[in-house]
């Protein structure tokens, strides 16, 4: 997992990094007539070192997202500042849910009525209540029913969405997805606004208010998401650079 220890020349390339991001950040804001701080940025620091989340967090990163239960595990275990919000931001099987629960600050990747259950049945056994209460939760989808990929269809988002409604322990913030992958970057902006278009309904029709997260937006796409509602964008190469695998 260690790809390298931190250097005087990796931390300037990391800030300066940053810099770039938030400045595309508040450029594609100003595009959409949207406010900068409207887009939280979520620094995606799976494969990569505690020492570069520690760099990030000294650079101002306050959210983080991990995609392996374990992998996070052992970072989190050792950094967890009050301030910093832990994303689980991968497929999650519910045998490692118990984990998740008592660490993660929120889970963006629920793709199945069967996880949010298993979620919700863990937190009504926990021993310790979770200060906020519920979980917050992002419904993962498959925007563009990619059969590479987990989470739900537009479709079936609705039926979904009132199922986990009704479950005590979690609260649907939004709806999170990953684009697939295109020739040309503009054929990515029509799933986004379905995606927004989907939020928009689930807030307006079914959940309510508190229905407001659209988490949409990696390295190579995240202006465009921004532009198309992004309220969360997950971004690990553009902060932390290449990794060595996925
Ligand atoms: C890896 C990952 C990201 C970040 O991807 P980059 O291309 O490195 O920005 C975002 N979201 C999810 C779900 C991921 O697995």
């Amino acid at each position: 997992m260690i790809e390298h220890q931190a250097s005087d020349q990796q931390i300037a390339e990391m800030s300066a990094n940053i810099k770039h991001v938030r400045e595309r950040i508040a450029e594609a804001a100003h595009t959409a007539q949207r406010e900068p701080s409207e887009v939280t940025l979520v620094a995606v620091s799976k494969t990569k070192p505690l020492e570069m989340i520690q760099i990030a967090y000294n650079l101002g990163i306050r959210h983080f997202g991990e995609n392996r239960v374990q992998e996070a595990l052992s970072k989190i275990e050792v950094f967890h500042p009050a301030d910093l919000v832990w994303h689980m931001i991968g497929h999650l099987q519910t045998n490692k849910a118990r984990k998740v629960v008592s660490t993660f600050d929120i889970v963006q990747s629920v793709d199945s009525l069967h996880l949010a259950r298993a979620l919700d049945r863990l937190l009504a056994e926990e021993a310790t209540p979770r200060k906020a209460g519920r979980l917050p939760i992002l419904l993962e989808v498959n925007v563009a029913s990619e059969a590479s990929k987990t989470g739900v269809t537009l479709t079936d988002i609705p039926d979904l969405a009132r199922q986990v409604a009704t479950l005590p322990h979690l609260e649907v913030r939004g709806l999170m997805t990953v684009a697939p992958q295109v020739e040309d970057l503009e054929e990515v902006r029509p799933f986004f606004r379905a995606l927004r278009e989907a939020r928009d309904h689930l807030r307006d029709e079914i959940l309510g208010p508190t229905c407001t997260e659209l988490s949409m937006g990696m390295t190579n796409d995240y202006v465009i998401a921004i532009e198309e509602g992004a309220t969360i964008v997950r971004i690990g190469r553009a902060i932390f650079g290449a990794r060595a695998y996925t």
